[in-house]
């Protein structure tokens, strides 16, 4: 794991998207779900072999990259940075790098369907410095480059189809 990809890991350590745990009121669904447990979490470049050793992770390939299928518990140490950041995205702008609430996240997480005025700045704040920092490493900020187009072409197709709000 290089230097970049470390320190955005750490950066997400102990910070969470509510002060108190969030899962209380919803029963760990990013946990819990389908998502984690069949379909995975899209691991950042770099991160597939921290887990290839590890027991109860198992590794996918797929068009994105390396999704990680876990057993639906893990300790914030061994947490990979999608679950870090979850329900929220370091997106790239040409003025930066922006916060969003993950698209991904908005069947499952009821504060992503709140949207950021639900979690604390704290995590906001950490989610955003985490971004810059991977955009200091090329793989890492195309990687993020990628989420972003993804993320927009979610957006262009819920205004086209089905009347999301802009966000
Ligand atoms: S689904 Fe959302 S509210 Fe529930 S534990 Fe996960 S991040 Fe927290
Ligand atoms: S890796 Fe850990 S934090 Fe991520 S979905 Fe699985 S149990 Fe939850």
């Amino acid at each position: 794991m290089n230097d970049v990809l470390r320190r955005a890991r750490a950066m997400l350590r102990d910070v969470t998207p509510l002060r108190s745990d969030c899962g209380l009121c919803c029963g760990h669904r990013c946990c819990a779900s389908a998502e984690a447990e069949a379909t995975g979490m899209l691991l950042f470049p770099g991160e597939a072999a921290y887990y290839a050793e590890r027991m109860g992770y198992t590794l996918r390939e797929a068009k994105q990259g390396t999704l990680l299928m876990c057993e639906g518990s893990c300790s914030r140490e061994e947490r990979p940075l999608a679950c870090r950041i979850f329900p929220l995205l370091p997106v790239v702008r040409e003025d930066g790098v922006k916060v969003a609430v993950d698209f991904r996240a908005r069947s499952v997480c009821p504060l992503a369907r709140q949207g950021r005025s639900a979690m604390s700045d704290e995590f906001i704040h950490a989610v955003r410095e985490a971004g810059r920092v991977l955009c200091e490493d090329e793989v890492q900020r195309s990687f993020l480059l990628m989420l972003t187009h993804a993320q927009d072409e979610w957006k262009a197709l819920r205004r086209q189809f089905g009347g999301e709000r802009h966000v």
